[in-house]
């Protein structure tokens, strides 16, 4: 092979990695000051097309340090608390890389010649012990918490399926699945949809009073009796995006003793609430969960894309059923043979586990829980600001680490103003609507925030008014 800019990069890869070293640190350095948002605009007639010969990695860079590089944002910096965006922390980064330059395909069969499944099993063992949660929850590694709740809720039609006499993996779905969740997150409604399930597919249960969006279990279970023995899929959540709202979890495992159901809990980020003594409560009951959604891009502060399925043991049959890859057949027992292609979406992925690895042994439980601690406390600081500042107003009490709040004055134009506090590069939060009020939404989970950081954004938001 004779490719000159490849062959020379071959040669130098102590320069090359030391170079993306210096630019890393840089940017990592720069991101308590860097923009959190910049206007940029792509029109489609000025993409670049891709010249026939190669620069050489060292122009590469230079050419994406003139031009693109300055318009990297700092949504993994400390003031960015738009959606529910993690930063990453230095184990998890050095986890990534490595990962990278590792480069494993994690579908690999366990104990057959690699060790990289054997990886992501182990820190899967480490999030349990993290999360309180016990060894049936078998569980692997996805992209994100929409992916977890596709695969857990995957498993729940092949479960359903069988109460029903047909197998939905080989058959398709044959009869409508009753579905019951009270705030679902987006990501399972569009899971739904992509499951053939359908998206309307789904009953909703009413709230609790009170300024909540945790599911009111009573209602549940009138709509239960509606269904006369049938079973059905229930969605629960443990931290809705408005208002960190928690199901009740004792409650709903209660309702197990009498009612044929699978209960899935989207704890995307309200999981980690189990990382703190004082919080952990939230979560009580959980355990008991069919399968639940854990994102670890968020409150784990892992770098993008990182989220983990669990689902219970018992169920590995139901799993193997609907993800059973058809040029690798599934042979009985799951652990002989062990193959995660034959569990998840994917066929091939990246050796993902490997930053959960890094942050979960450089930090321990007691890191996790400062983490977790630290980002209630900034929430509840800029929550006191926000209620104390007559411009303001909290939409709905502050739970845990989101605020959600929108401006005093009625008549007040919250989109723009928003527009105005987000067009400063200083701080970033996004457009929610909340009890039919338009209002806007921070989000804390990055382990840099600290009470400046508040200051520094409550000070320009006043100055955006
Ligand atoms: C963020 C989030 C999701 C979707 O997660 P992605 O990582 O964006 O796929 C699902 N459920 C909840 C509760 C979330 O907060």
């Amino acid at each position: 092979m004779n490719v000159e800019s490849l062959t020379q990069d071959a040669q130098q890869w102590e320069i090359l990695l030391r170079s993306i070293t210096t630019h890393s640190v840089d940017f990592l350095q720069s991101l308590p000051e860097r923009p959190t948002s910049v206007a940029s605009s792509v029109a489609k007639e000025s993409l670049p097309l891709l010249p026939e010969r190669g620069l050489g990695a060292t122009n590469a860079l230079a050419e994406f340090e003139e031009r693109l590089a300055q318009k990297i944002v700092a949504s993994s910096g400390p003031r960015y608390w738009g959606f529910v965006t993690g930063g990453a922390t230095p184990a998890a980064i050095m986890g990534d890389w490595l990962a990278s330059v590792f480069d494993q395909n994690t579908q690999a069969t366990v104990g057959q010649g690699d060790v990289s499944a054997g990886i992501e099993l182990e820190t899967i063992q480490l999030m349990r012990s993290l999360l309180g949660l016990p060894d049936y929850f078998f569980g692997g590694f996805v992209t994100g918490a929409t992916m977890s709740n596709f695969t857990c809720l995957a498993v729940a039609r092949q479960w359903y399926g069988k109460t029903q006499q047909f197998d939905a993996a080989k058959e398709g779905i044959k009869t409508p699945i009753p579905i019951f969740s009270a705030t679902p997150h987006s990501s399972s409604i569009k899971s739904l949809a992509m499951l053939g399930i359908g998206s309307q597919q789904f009953s909703v249960v009413e709230v609790l009073e009170g300024n909540r969006e945790a599911m009111n279990v009573a209602d549940l279970e009138e709509k239960i009796q509606a269904l006369n023995g049938q079973p059905f899929i229930l969605i629960s959540s443990a931290g809705t995006v408005n208002t960190v709202d928690y199901d009740d979890f004792q409650a709903i495992a209660a309702l197990r003793a009498k009612y044929q159901f699978w209960w899935h809990i989207d704890a995307a980020f309200g999981g980690f609430a189990a990382c703190s003594p004082q919080y952990k409560y939230l979560l009580s009951g959980w355990e008991q969960a069919d399968s639940i959604t854990i994102d670890n891009h968020k409150w784990m502060n892992v770098p993008y894309d990182s989220a983990v399925f669990l689902v219970q043991e018992k169920h590995q049959v139901l799993q193997t059923e609907t993800f059973q890859n058809s040029n690798a057949p599934y042979l009985g027992n799951p652990f002989e043979n062990f193959s995660y292609l034959n569990f998840l979406p994917e066929n091939s992925r990246r050796l993902r586990a490997l930053p959960v690895w890094f942050t979960l042994k450089a930090y321990g439980k007691e890191g996790y829980q400062a983490i977790v601690e630290n980002a209630i406390a900034m929430a509840q600081a800029f929550s006191q600001r926000i209620e104390q500042h007559e411009a303001f107003a909290l939409l709905a009490p502050t739970r845990l680490n989101n605020v959600c709040f929108t401006l005093g004055n009625t008549t007040a134009d919250v989109p723009a103003f928003l527009h105005r506090v987000n067009a400063t590069g200083k701080v970033f939060m996004t457009p929610t609507v909340y009890g039919g009020q338009k209002g806007i939404r921070a989000a804390f989970v990055n382990w840099r925030t600290s009470l400046e950081d508040v200051e520094k954004a409550f000070t320009i938001m006043e100055e955006c008014l």
